[in-house]
């Protein structure tokens, strides 16, 4: 039989004297069923295929491909396509305009999850379901009993999760469209009433403050209450990493208001939501002492250690900081004093695929495994043209009841096993390249080539913050360029060959095949980096989430293509910097 996780339920705790055991009991359920689905990953597997094409057999997608009621792996791969959203698109369109017949799934779809993903410029929609969600929420009950075998205790505080709201849609068919982020804070609301979670308090911020659409009035108040919280924070995060540099940047600009409300214990007129008002009122009480450490600290000017300044007690920062996230690492070394950077989760608006089991490795250690119940895994090979990378680099397929053999398109690297699971590290999304001539250069080249050359601005006090990258053919030989904002910290000027100088690090970076044409072929010219004003990348977001983009879900596109982005950070162009020469290239040929 398949293991299940069964939760606790609040009316079974008699006393507050048998917390301490509840939760030592809660922990250890979560972590047997990790042991045993891990130990027991291929019969998992099996059965759950079975399971889904069991109660989907009558479904129109499966019928549709004649895979005839049968469940067995072998006639699954023969009858069901490799698809992308592309191919699902009509069916799923279908769903969305109202169709409620069996179409994906038996089960009636509840909701769509939006993707960060787009399609056609429009953010892709996941039909979801009941069960779906609550499977989720499974996966999510598994996260601070992993933690806490690293860092005790963690139910004896709280933490701060910075969450970016937006208002929800509605398909043409009536059916609620929202990111993933939003449906599992609301789920979570929702179930805290009925299930013992030791850890279904820790966040700093009521829901009111969370779930209030105004950005401005969410932030603002999440921040004040976990100022409110400081001495029993033991983490802070974000689910992706842009929302703590996002969240730390909010309170450089705000930080007098905040104090000006704590001092008082009165909230600032602009917080207008009548619920956010009443919520934060019970919390913010007139705290001068507390004001006065943040004024010190933020009056400063310094942000240096910010978290574990107003946070004394956090333990560790809570944030995806693996692949397109990784670039943030270092701003966030710098605002947590080097704090622990914990990425714990891989999860995508498809599928909740994979914990950090061991998650106090530095970030570019990480490794995920797979929690075989979520859904039923594929793996292909990448096709090798696609990628640099030496080892066996595996794009992953994802089953679960409502996708069948559905391309998530992020490229993996198995790099071990948990008991008999496969663990991985996230490589990068399979079609983010830039390509002047015959050259591809992926997302991880780009990001790992930035990497060395911004190593050169830290003499000079400073980090690049955020970055994009652009394939410009507009003129002949067309070349990269490279967007970056940079964060002068210790005020001290750069001069522009250093940066001149940076165009021919990220240059060397490259691969071969991108060297031999820049150096022997001549095909590409240049690379160049713009140097962009501060709040640029703010900009773009800003841009990006007027799109329909969702906020919690946003992260930094590190490739650009589209005339309206390139105008935008064009303008905001500060200086060019071109490489003085061509970068060092023995070629054999
Ligand atoms: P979304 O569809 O908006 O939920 O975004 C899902 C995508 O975020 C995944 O397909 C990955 O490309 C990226 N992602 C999620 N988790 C991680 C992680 N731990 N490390 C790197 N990228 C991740």
């Amino acid at each position: 039989m398949r293991p299940t996780l069964n939760v606790v339920r609040s009316e079974d705790r008699e006393s507050s004297d048998e917390n301490n055991n509840m939760v030592a009991d809660y922990n250890k359920k979560a972590l047997n069923f990790i042991k045993e689905v891990t130990s027991k990953a291929d019969e998992i597997q099996k059965q759950v295929l079975s399971e889904i094409l069991t109660q989907n057999a009558n479904i129109e997608y499966l019928q549709r491909h004649g895979l005839d009621g049968c469940t067995d792996r072998e006639t699954f791969k023969k009858m069901i396509p490799v698809v992308d959203y592309e191919n699902i698109k009509p069916d799923i369109d279908r769903i969305a305009n109202g169709n409620t017949s069996p179409i994906l799934c038996y089960e009636p779809i509840s909701e769509f999850f939006t993707s960060s993903a787009t399609s056609g410029g429009e953010c892709k929609l996941i039909p979801m379901t009941e069960d779906a969600i609550q499977k989720t929420l499974l996966f999510f009950s598994l996260l601070m009993p992993v933690m806490d075998q690293f860092i005790p205790g963690l139910d004896k505080g709280k933490g701060i999760k910075f969450s970016f709201i937006r208002k929800e849609t509605k398909t043409p068919g009536g059916l609620v469209a929202r990111p993933a982020t939003i449906s599992i804070l609301k789920s979570q609301n929702l179930i805290t009433d009925r299930t013992y979670d030791p850890y279904a308090n820790y966040m700093t911020s009521p829901k009111e403050v969370i779930l209030c659409p105004d950005w401005y009035q969410s932030m603002y108040t999440q921040l004040l209450c976990g100022l409110c919280h400081n001495k029993q924070v033991l983490h802070v995060g974000a689910t992706f990493a842009s929302g703590i540099v996002y969240a730390i940047k909010f309170l450089k600009k705000h930080w007098f208001l905040l104090c000006n409300d704590i001092r008082k214990g009165e909230l600032d007129p602009k917080i207008t939501d009548p619920s956010v008002r009443e919520t934060v009122m019970k919390i913010l009480k007139p705290n001068p002492i507390l004001a006065n450490l943040v004024e010190s600290q933020c009056a400063k000017g310094s942000w240096e250690g910010i978290i574990i300044k107003l946070w004394p007690n956090t333990k560790y920062i809570s944030t995806i900081v693996t692949g397109t996230m990784s670039h943030y690492s270092g701003v966030l070394d710098y605002y947590s004093n080097c704090l622990p950077l914990v990425s714990p989760i891989y999860v995508s608006s498809d599928c909740h695929f994979a914990l950090s089991l061991n998650p106090l490795l530095k970030p570019n250690d990480i490794s995920y495994t797979f929690i075989p119940t979520m859904g039923y895994f594929e793996f292909l090979p990448v096709n090798r043209e696609d990628t640099n990378f030496i080892s066996e680099p595996r794009v992953s397929l994802t089953n679960n009841e409502r996708l069948y053999r559905y391309r998530i398109g992020d490229i993996l690297l198995v790099t071990g096993f948990t008991n008999k699971t496969p663990q991985f590290s996230y490589m990068c999304r399979k079609n983010v390249v830039l390509s002047i001539d015959a050259d591809k250069t992926d997302e991880v080249e780009i990001q790992n080539a930035v990497e060395n050359a911004a190593n050169n601005l830290l003499q000079f006090d400073a980090t690049l913050t955020e970055y994009t990258s652009y394939a410009d053919m507009s003129s002949i030989p067309g070349h990269y360029v490279l967007y970056w904002e940079i964060d002068l910290r210790g005020q001290i000027p750069i001069h522009p060959s250093v940066i001149d100088n940076c165009c021919i690090v990220v240059e060397e970076s490259l691969n071969s095949v991108y060297k031999t044409l820049r150096v022997v072929d001549k095909s590409i010219g240049p690379l160049e980096i713009k140097v962009v004003e501060s709040g640029t990348f703010d900009k773009l977001m800003d841009y990006v989430l007027s799109k329909g983009a969702s906020a919690s879900q946003y992260k930094t596109p590190r490739c650009v293509k589209h005339a309206s982005i390139i105008k935008l950070l064009n303008s905001n162009a500060v200086s060019n910097h071109f490489s003085p020469t061509c970068p060092k290239w023995v070629s054999y040929s």
